[in-house]
């Protein structure tokens, strides 16, 4: 569609970025522009509404800028899940493998309850590891999985595959 030209237009690779041999796929340019952060704005609260989310979590960093306004748009709450230490209240915690060594993700603990229904929002999905300690959060909550939301997929780094499971049936998407 001419709205998914427009922003993957939009989104810049970074050849070694953050280290050599990885291509780094930059979204600022997309966040710079009115008219395409708009046209994503949109986009997700469309989604999330079909999807009969009652609930968004936003991954930290650059799903906090997209899950925000998205949240705002659609009239559901805004969750942040964030790098383990950061949130200063009661929070469950998750570990997931990285390529190299582990690391953690939290999530305040009263902010997902029973009944809730979540939709999950990040710019890149690249390995799902992220996406799907953030699933298992969720779960341990009480909450259910709505769907997830990434503007991109790598595809050459099977998170998709990775996240199947823990999808138990909800709808994965990029735009
Ligand atoms: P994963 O856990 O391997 O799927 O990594 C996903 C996390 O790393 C997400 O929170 C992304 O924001 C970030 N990430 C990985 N690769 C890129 C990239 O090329 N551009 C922007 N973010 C990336």
């Amino acid at each position: 569609t001419a709205t998914r030209e427009l922003l993957l237009s939009r989104i810049r690779d970074v050849p070694d970025h953050p280290k050599p041999g990885v291509v780094f796929k930059d979204i600022t340019p997309l966040l710079a522009d009115p008219e395409a952060f708009a046209a994503l704005t949109g986009a997700l609260a469309e989604l999330c509404t079909r999807f009969g989310a009652t609930k968004i979590v936003g991954l930290e960093a650059r799903g906090f800028i997209l899950a925000a306004p998205v949240a705002v748009s659609a009239g559901v709450g805004f969750i942040p899940v964030r790098k383990a230490g950061k949130l200063p209240g009661a929070t469950l915690r998750q570990a997931y493998e990285l390529e190299y060594g582990t690391a953690e993700i939290e999530v305040h603990a009263e902010d997902l309850a029973p009944g809730d229904r979540v939709l999950v929002i990040d710019d890149v999905l690249a390995t799902g590891g992220t996406a799907e300690a953030s699933l298992d959060l969720i779960r341990r909550a009480g909450a259910e999985v709505a769907g997830v939301v990434v503007l991109m997929e790598l595809g050459f780094l099977g998170g998709r595959a990775r996240l199947e499971p823990a999808l138990r049936g909800a709808p994965l998407e990029a735009i």
